[in-house]
C-alpha cells in the first residue's frame, strides 16, 4: 500500500486498544508532536476465542506496518484486564477469553515485536496526563490519578509521566476497595466494594429498589435536579456522600496533583458541586486543594494511552 504521508519513522509511537468489540490502532509522530499518522480498527470477534483475537491483532499490525513502511520495535497495548507481573498471564478481563492467557508472550511471538501491556484505566490516566486535560491545564502536575467511574470502577496512577503498575499489577484499583456493606456482594468475591456502591449500574439498582422504576442514571440525576422524585434525590445523595468517602481514601494515600474523572458517572454534574463538598469533608485536611476535572479525550484515551506506554 502506498502512503504518501510523511513523518513515519523512528520516534513514532504505536498503540493498540484491545477492546471487547473492536481493536483500534494508532501511530503518533512523537510524544512531543503527537500528530496522528495512522488510525484504524478491526473487529475483535471475541466470541471466536483467544487465538482468533491474536489473529485480529496481527491483521491490524500488518495494516499499520503497510502504512508506515516497516514494523515498530515496540507497541503499547491497552486491555480491559491486568497482566499479572509474576505469572505473565492476563487476569480480571471482562473479555473473558483473555483471562489466564500469556497474552504478552503470545503477541511477542506472533508479531516479533516487543509489547507493553497496561489496563485501560492506566492508559486513560496516561493519555490524559501526557496529552489530555492534565497536559493542557496542569502541565506542572507530577502525580495524576485517573478514575474510570462508569459501568465499572477503576483507576490508574501516573507519576512523572509514567504509569505505575505495582508489585502485583493492581496499583490504582480503587474500585474494589471496601466502601460500605450496603453495596452487597461483588463479582470479585468480596462485598461492599466501591464499584457496588457508586458505579452506574449500582446506583440504577439502588433507585430501582427505592422506587420500583427502572431508569438510567442520567434520568435519575435530572429528576433529582428538579427535586420532583424523592427516590432520585436519595440516590443522588448516596452518590454524593459515597463519592467523597471513596475518593478521600485515595487522596489521603496518594495526595495527587490532579484527579481526572472519566466514565458515565463522571458526567453527572453534581459530582463537581456537592460531590466536592463531600470530598472536602472526608479528606484528612482542613481544606481541599486537589483539582478534580473532566477528561478531554473521551473514548480515544485508551488508544492514546497505549501509544504513550512506549514513549
Ligand atoms: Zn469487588
Amino acid at each position: 500500500m502506498n502512503n504518501l504521508k510523511s513523518g513515519f519513522g523512528l520516534g513514532n509511537l504505536w498503540g493498540i486498544d484491545l477492546g471487547g468489540t473492536k481493536i483500534e490502532g494508532l501511530i503518533l509522530r512523537s510524544a512531543d508532536d503527537p500528530e496522528v499518522l495512522f488510525r484504524d480498527r478491526v473487529p475483535t470477534q471475541a466470541d471466536k476465542g483467544y487465538k482468533h483475537i491474536i489473529g485480529q491483532v496481527e491483521k491490524l499490525v500488518n495494516m499499520m506496518a503497510d502504512a508506515a513502511g516497516s514494523k515498530a520495535g515496540r507497541i503499547g497495548f491497552a486491555t480491559p484486564g491486568i497482566l499479572d507481573p509474576k505469572l505473565g498471564i492476563m487476569k480480571n478481563c471482562n473479555t473473558v477469553a483473555m483471562n489466564g492467557q500469556p497474552m504478552k508472550a503470545d503477541l511477542e511471538a506472533q508479531l516479533g515485536i516487543q509489547i507493553e501491556i497496561a489496563n485501560d484505566a492506566d492508559c486513560f490516566a496516561l493519555a490524559e496526563a501526557q496529552f489530555g486535560v492534565v497536559k493542557q491545564q496542569f502541565p506542572e502536575a507530577g502525580v495524576v490519578f485517573g478514575v474510570i467511574l462508569g459501568t465499572g470502577v477503576g483507576g490508574g496512577i501516573v507519576v512523572n509521566s509514567k504509569a505505575i503498575f505495582g508489585l502485583q499489577g493492581i496499583a490504582g484499583e480503587w474500585g474494589h476497595n471496601y466502601l460500605d456493606e450496603s453495596g452487597g456482594p461483588c463479582y470479585c468475591g468480596k462485598s461492599g466494594c466501591v464499584e457496588k456502591v457508586i458505579s452506574g449500574p449500582a446506583l440504577e439498582q439502588y433507585y430501582f429498589k427505592e422506587s420500583g422504576d427502572k431508569k438510567t442514571l442520567k434520568e435519575i440525576a435530572a429528576l433529582a435536579e428538579s427535586n420532583s422524585d424523592p427516590a432520585a434525590t436519595k440516590t443522588i445523595a448516596r452518590l454524593v456522600d459515597f463519592f467523597g468517602k471513596a475518593l478521600s481514601v485515595v487522596i489521603n494515600i496518594l495526595d495527587p496533583d490532579v484527579v481526572v474523572i472519566g466514565g458515565g458517572v463522571g458526567n453527572v454534574d453534581v459530582i463537581y458541586k456537592a460531590g466536592m463538598d463531600s470530598l472536602r469533608r472526608n479528606v484528612f485536611n482542613n481544606r481541599l486543594d486537589t483539582p478534580v476535572v473532566r477528561p478531554l479525550l473521551g473514548d480515544s484515551a485508551g488508544v492514546y494511552g497505549a501509544a504513550f506506554l512506549v514513549n
